[in-house]
């Protein structure tokens, strides 16, 4: 069975691995995410020293192109980390691979690796959406990945809000509160003065972002029609919050969409990743092995 070489790249660390298979994934690296050249160089270091394999995927932070007829394909785009704008990842990777790479975000990535082998199984739309540090989404559509004029930045959509309930003026440098601005793990920090994984169960933080999440996913469920959502991320890892934006989504709807995943079913269609902190690496490995 041919093995494929999976590139997880975070924006603080990036984990290498070859396999086939969430059951065989094997010599697995991960390193922090210096500069560009240095943490590509050990990248393929680690498969020279592991290979062969028969092609390569790379689940990346973003903004980037996932394009391959645009020129900057394989690049980062306007990042604010420091060495990593215009970025040439699949460029790198490839003169020292004569091999396929595949490229995309490291929720496109998310998102078919729990549709493959995940919580998302036979589900299509899947649409995959992370709350950490940042806010992102990811989306398979009839089986494929969403790419467009980019890929999705679900983060940064724009949603109601109250002023006086919520006064705080939002965290995101491009657009203050936006979704990503208002809900982010960085964003509850700087509202309330305390990291989010701090904050008890029946603080208000968590009521306002639930609100916040599931107005986004009733916009998401509108527009995509997803079969299944998965919420990935640290601030979800607060067992309270899922049954918190199930019921909101339920009360957003408010009946309109007459199906039973958003009725009496709704615990199985908003869930949480079922590869957990496997789901970045094997999304790079689903991105690997896909079809194109
Ligand atoms: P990243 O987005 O960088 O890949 P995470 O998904 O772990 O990483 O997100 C980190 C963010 O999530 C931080 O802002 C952190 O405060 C928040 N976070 C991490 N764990 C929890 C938790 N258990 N409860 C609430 N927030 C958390
Ligand atoms: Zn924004």
């Amino acid at each position: 069975m041919k093995r494929y070489g999976a590139i997880e790249g975070g924006g603080t660390k990036f984990v290498c691995a070859v396999g086939t298979s969430p059951q065989d994934v094997c010599a697995e690296v991960r390193f922090p995410t210096t500069t560009p050249e240095e943490t590509l160089g050990r990248a393929i270091a680690f498969f020279r020293e592991n290979g062969p394999v028969a092609g390569l995927g790379v689940a990346c932070f973003g903004p980037l192109d996932p394009n391959p007829a645009s020129p900057m394909f394989g690049h980062i785009l306007a990042t604010p980390k420091p060495g990593w704008k215009n970025a040439d990842v699949v460029g790198t990777l490839q003169q020292a691979f004569d091999i396929p790479i595949a490229f995309d975000t490291d929720v496109n990535g998310a998102a078919l690796a729990e549709a493959r082998w995940g919580a998302a199984q036979g589900c299509d739309p899947v649409l995959y959406l992370t709350i950490g540090t940042g806010i992102g989404g990811g989306v398979m559509v009839n089986g494929r990945l969403l790419h467009g004029l980019l890929h999705p930045e679900m983060g940064h959509i724009l949603l109601p809000r109250d002023h006086q309930a919520d006064p705080f003026a939002g965290a995101c440098p491009f657009h203050g509160d936006c979704f990503e601005g208002l809900a982010s793990g960085p964003a509850l920090e700087k509202r309330w003065g305390a990291k989010a994984e701090t904050l008890p169960p029946d603080h208000p933080a968590w009521d306002l972002e639930a609100q916040y999440i599931a107005l986004a996913l009733v916009s998401y469920i509108l527009t995509l029609s997803p079969q299944r959502i998965v919420l990935g991320g640290g601030v979800m890892q607060q067992a309270h919050m899922l049954p918190r934006v199930r019921r909101k989504v339920q009360a957003l709807l408010n009946g309109y969409v007459q199906m039973p995943q958003v009725q009496g079913e709704i615990e199985t269609y908003i869930v949480l990743p079922g590869l957990g902190a496997q789901a970045g690496v094997l999304g790079a490995l689903a991105l690997a092995m896909q079809e194109r």
